[in-house]
């Protein structure tokens, strides 16, 4: 019987007890995905404990500026045994970016993540799915323990992964996720050094020309249908073309939700051949996260995603159909 039960306490005990662990992220690496794992990370090693970060993916361009200090395995480089695994930001145990074995060979599994759709998975829990972003749990926990420990762990280092987490989540305080405890966390994180200035530049204002260039190529994709729901489709070739990898095209889905009246925005991006990955948007009323349950996907109410293994035209026409019956 799963008990879908959170005690971070219980959470701060075991990791005090114990010495390796693995920490990571989803597929699809986002900001709070990076800035929660490397939060954690830091924590971790703060407290002298052998922290690896894995991720079998690739780190967008514009996140990278986080991790430049630090290294990040794929699960192929080590070989270690007696270890626990810490999954940050993922919903779904099956899009924890590691390999099977070692999900399976670990001693415990500790999942930390704010999406509506995570059914209590890991061994140990602490899932809010009004959180901002998981970089808001990573913050109350290290918070938690400051205070039974009579600490003060938050530096620079910790205070600017939070921080990037945080905003990227919330849209720069933009979403209804952003809530009192964003701010105070935000200003908490100023008073600690977080760059803020730096994260600014890296995440939102290094776009690369060639990624307009997409951007204005995807644009003309835009289609709108019963004047409520949008979508914008951004193929390989169009990638290919402009130079540009499929984790460097983050962003696009908002133009599609931000049209007046519109209700649902949807992107829809070519990975593979046969394999298309769908992004969700709400504005107010359309709770996503089912839409893309019903697609095998999962996330939050206002953003959610799936991949649907079709060619382009059909997931489109899989995806619209879905949206038309729930709205
Ligand atoms: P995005 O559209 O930016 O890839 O994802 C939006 C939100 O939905 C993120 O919080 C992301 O973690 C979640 N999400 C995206 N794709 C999937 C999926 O295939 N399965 C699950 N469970 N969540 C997803
Ligand atoms: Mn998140």
């Amino acid at each position: 019987m799963v008990i879908k039960m959170n005690n971070i306490d219980n959470i701060l005990e075991f990791i005090k007890g114990s010495n390796d662990f693995i920490v990571t992220s989803h597929i699809n690496p986002d900001g709070d995905n990076i800035g929660s794992t490397l939060g954690t990370y830091y924590f971790l090693k703060k407290l002298g404990k052998k922290v690896y970060y894995i991720l079998d993916d690739f780190i967008p361009s514009n996140l990278s500026f986080l991790v430049k200090d630090i290294e990040i395995l794929k699960s192929t480089d080590i070989n270690i045994k007696d270890y626990n695994i810490i999954a940050l930001d993922c919903g779904d145990k099956k899009r924890i970016c590691i390999s099977e074995d070692l999900i399976e060979n670990s001693n415990k599994l500790i999942c930390i993540d704010h999406h509506t759709s995570n059914d209590y998975y890991g061994d140990l829990n602490y899932i809010d799915e009004n959180a901002s972003s998981t970089s808001e749990l990573v913050y109350n926990l290290i918070s938690r323990y400051n205070t039974l420990h009579n600490e003060d762990i938050i530096d620079e280092k910790i205070a600017t992964a939070l921080y990037t987490g945080l905003i990227t989540d919330t849209g720069n305080f933009m979403y209804s996720n952003t809530q009192c405890t964003s701010f105070d966390m935000a200003k908490e994180l100023l008073f600690k050094k977080a760059n803020k200035d730096l994260i600014i530049k890296e995440v939102f204002q290094s776009n690369k020309f060639d990624y307009y260039k997409l951007l204005g190529e995807s644009l003309n994709t835009l289609d709108i249908y019963e004047n409520k729901i949008a979508t914008i489709t951004v193929t390989m070739d169009m990638m290919k073309r402009n130079n540009l990898t499929f984790n460097d095209v983050d962003g696009i889905v908002s133009y599609a939700r931000d049209i007046e009246g519109v209700e649902v925005g949807i992107l829809i991006k070519e990975k593979e051949e046969g394999e298309v990955k769908i992004s969700l948007r709400s504005k107010t009323y359309v709770d996503v996260s089912e839409i893309a349950k019903s697609l095998n996907g999962g996330g939050h109410k206002k953003a959610s995603g799936c991949t649907i293994y079709d060619n382009v035209e059909n997931a489109k026409n899989i995806v619209l159909k879905a949206v038309l019956e729930k709205i």
